[in-house]
């Protein structure tokens, strides 16, 4: 077996779209990234749909196909991955939703969604709503955890759950709050969602006279009297990567979806302070933890989350400069990292164009640098010189193959 181990880079949304109002440039051609774009000479270079032309993924989704996980077969919502990534503990018949601090008045008619953003007391009322007891389903029993700011997860726990359920959450304000309901017209489906119910009117009856609302009122700040919940997910059952390819595998990400994924996928998952998640994060701190990472693992993801948050703010200045600072990643990491025995591999999640402010479905560009990858020649990374290069258009789910084939992890087909 080769001794060469791999290091997957994601700069998640990265990719763009070239629309005639910039004069067809995207924040990956205008960047200057002398490291990224010696890197692209390198390597084999090609674009990636990350579930199929047309299909706009999720970063869940996208990340499910970059460990070569089929996401048609293995995506289970997104609750259940933000609550384990969140550091959480979930059996395989538990349900989680995202959930949000919230504020409604008398008549449950939602007047901020997110209880004006303001953090004071939650952890207090947090502990309030573990309080609640659910009776009118049996056997179910509710954990709420605060994650960020003014979100949290709700798990619910006990046997024959089901995540086909609706929001409780009405995803606008002014409009009353929503009742989950089964999408299946399962059993299973039924009382899941009358226990969200049931949650919900509680978490209301237990928050609205909450001494600590009381003071928030005081201080000016919308009171948080109500959970409102989505997205509800379970584990899904996926094989993890260790069992299935016998590799050691480590996760660099500040993003609680992503480590969600990687854990439910036996990854070790490093911590690095400065990691943010956001366009301040600590950008060299997360090389040099994966510098360290690559000596006792075969698998190195890094994730980089900022690249998704500039072109969600339709800010292009701020994914250029995003992209100039992975460059800063790339130019340490390719201080220790050898692509004459190692793979180094780039790419996004999916597009977040910043025209769109969006997600879309168009391809990403990827590289692969590596002992055995042919170099593309190409002097500037960017989509338009993607779509020209040596490695074709590839699935998201056929990357992590082609990886563990040049690993010889991957037994032949056939005689
Ligand atoms: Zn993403
Ligand atoms: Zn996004």
């Amino acid at each position: 077996m080769k001794e060469s181990k791999v290091l997957l880079l994601i700069s998640d949304g990265v990719a763009d779209r070239a629309d005639r109002s910039r004069r067809f440039q995207t924040p990956l051609s205008v960047a200057k990234k002398p490291h990224i774009d010696k890197l692209a000479s390198m390597s084999s270079v090609g674009l990636m749909y990350l579930v199929e032309p047309g299909v706009t993924p999720g970063s869940d989704v996208a990340h499910l196909a970059l460990l070569g996980y089929d996401p048609y077969k293995y995506y289970t919502g997104r609750g259940a991955l933000e609550a384990i990534g969140a550091g959480f503990k979930m059996g395989p018949s538990d349900v989680a939703f995202r959930s949000n601090f919230s504020t409604v008045d008398s008549s449950k008619i939602v007047q901020d969604r997110r209880a004006g953003r303001s953090e004071m007391g939650l952890d207090e009322l947090a502990e309030a709503l573990n309080e609640v007891k659910l009776t009118s389903v049996e056997g179910i029993e509710s954990e709420f955890h605060r994650t960020l700011g003014h979100r949290g997860v709700l798990i619910l726990k006990g046997e024959n759950l089901s995540r086909m359920v609706t929001d409780t959450d009405p995803h606008f304000e002014k409009t009353r709050v929503g009742v989950a309901k089964s999408e299946d017209d399962q059993k299973s489906s039924k009382k899941t969602a009358a226990a969200v119910n049931e949650f919900t009117d509680k978490s209301y009856e237990a928050l609205k006279s909450h001494p600590i609302n009381l003071e928030r009122v005081k201080h000016g700040f919308p009171p948080a009297n109500i959970v409102l919940s989505r997205g509800a997910g379970t584990p899904p059952p996926i094989e993890r990567l260790d069992k299935k390819y016998s590799l050691r595998t480590t996760c660099i990400a500040a993003a609680p979806i992503v480590r969600g994924i990687c854990d439910l996928a036996g990854m070790k998952i490093v911590d690095v302070p400065g990691a943010t998640g956001r366009p301040d994060t600590n950008y060299l701190a997360k090389a040099d933890a994966t510098i360290d990472a690559m000596k006792a693992s075969d698998f190195v993801l890094l994730h980089i989350k900022a690249a998704d948050v500039a072109g969600h703010d339709g800010d292009f200045k701020g994914k250029v400069k995003v992209v100039e600072n992975l460059d800063r990643v790339v130019g340490r990491l390719l201080k220790s990292i050898d692509v004459k025995r190692d793979y180094f591999v780039f790419t996004a999640d999916h597009a977040t164009p910043v025209a769109v402010r969006e997600h879309a479905s168009d391809p990403v560009p990827l590289l692969c640098a590596g002992p055995d990858f042919d170099r593309s020649m190409i002097t500037k990374f960017s989509e338009r010189s993607a779509s020209h290069g040596n490695l074709g258009t590839i699935h998201g789910r056929n990357l992590f193959p082609i990886l563990m084939d040049r690993l010889w992890r991957l037994p032949k087909f056939g005689f």
